[in-house]
């Protein structure tokens, strides 16, 4: 399969990794910024393939996982108005809020849907003109020009019915706090391929100049990776600092203009709280005041005081790349798949998940 396949090859990676072991002279660590590049990384056991010198840290790169609790508590609070109907993404609906979650108030006779496409969101509200349909909207700057279109869609067919409870965020923002940070033992970093095919690179060279890191636009299949890291302690061992591009096959230095065109016309950058790591400013979306008939929160006014996290939970410190999923506690006994304490171990870029899934 092209563009697959050839990003599998067993030679091509066993070639990589002896690239890599030949190069290095010193202990490194290199953080991964997408948990999906996490996912690969525990899934193909690529660890394994590596000199004992680098040591990979798992980033904050899981939108599920950074949404704030406080949102999800907003969102269950809409889904159990009468008159609503909240939509969204399968993994949204499993994650934890301050006493329940999603699935738990669709039980609870919520009126709640699992969507594959945010045109699924604009065809219920079509298909239910006496319900309000409000979209969950989040995740980082992937998934945004295609909810944002949603605003457009909706206005397009003159929906009055059709509202988003948006919580994007930013990755540039959260790479700037992680690097500025007193315990940052961060060396370089493999930035994330999917956010740099919408938004370009550009953000990131001044984070690499600034904080005297390398960074590498990186993809997602073993060789992706590999060669990121290749490029990465290439760097490091030659004491450079700059953004290199790992996946040119998607990512162009300026992005998809048309994509960042449809998220400046629906969105606007706002201080944002991200899930176990705090405010971060100037690190999400939120909908601009001329589309404010959609918004959700303005809209349905809804006030969630006193949100709650669990005691034991300790995501904040894996999506920092503080710890990892083995260090808590709670990991396979009382946290699984099946009963999540925190949404790294529900969502399939959270790194509890992978570690769950992919080491014994
Ligand atoms: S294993 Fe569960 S409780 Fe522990 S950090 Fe991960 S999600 Fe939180």
């Amino acid at each position: 399969m092209k563009y697959v396949d050839e990003y599998r090859d067993a030679e091509s990676v066993r070639l990589l990794s002896e690239k890599i072991n030949s190069i290095i002279t010193r202990n490194w660590n290199v953080m991964e910024i997408c948990g999906g590049q996490t996912h690969t990384i525990l899934k193909y056991r690529i660890e394994e393939l590596l000199p004992p010198q680098i040591t990979l840290i798992h980033g904050p790169g899981c939108p599920v996982c950074v949404t704030p609790i406080e949102m999800i508590d907003k969102a269950i609070l809409l889904a159990l108005r009468p008159d609503i109907i909240l939509v969204s993404y399968g993994d949204m609906l499993r994650v934890p809020g301050s006493n329940s979650d999603l699935l738990e108030a669709k039980s609870k006779g919520g009126n709640v849907k699992m969507i594959y496409s945010p045109l699924d969101a604009i065809k219920i509200a079509e298909q239910n003109p006496d319900k309000k349909i409000v979209f969950f909207a989040v995740g980082f700057e992937t998934t945004a020009p295609a909810n944002a279109f949603t605003i457009f869609e909706a206005e397009r067919r003159g929906l009055k019915n059709y509202f988003m409870l948006c919580s994007h965020v930013l990755v540039p923002p959260a790479i700037e706090i992680l690097l500025k940070s007193e315990k940052n033992s961060i060396n370089g970093i493999l930035t994330a391929g999917h956010v740099c095919t919408v938004m370009g690179y550009e953000e990131y060279i001044p984070l690499a100049e600034k904080y005297k890191t390398p960074m590498v636009v990186t993809g997602f299949e073993p060789v992706d990776i590999l060669s990121g890291l290749l490029m990465v302690i290439y760097q490091l061992e030659n004491g450079n600092c700059f953004v290199e591009n790992q996946y040119g096959r998607a990512v162009r230095k300026e992005g998809n203009i048309h994509s960042k065109k449809i998220i400046s016309d629906v969105f606007e950058i706002t201080d944002r709280k991200w899930r176990g790591i705090g405010l971060i400013p100037q690190s999400g979306l939120k909908i601009k005041s001329k589309y404010s008939h959609y918004d959700a929160e303005i809209v349905f006014n809804i006030d969630t005081t006193g949100f709650d996290e669990s005691d034991i939970c300790i995501a904040g410190e894996i999506l920092q790349g503080l710890k990892k999923p083995g260090d808590c506690p709670a990991f396979r006994k009382e946290c699984t798949p099946e009963i999540p304490l925190g949404a790294p171990m529900v969502s399939a870029e959270g790194a509890c998940s992978a570690y769950y899934r992919y080491t014994k």
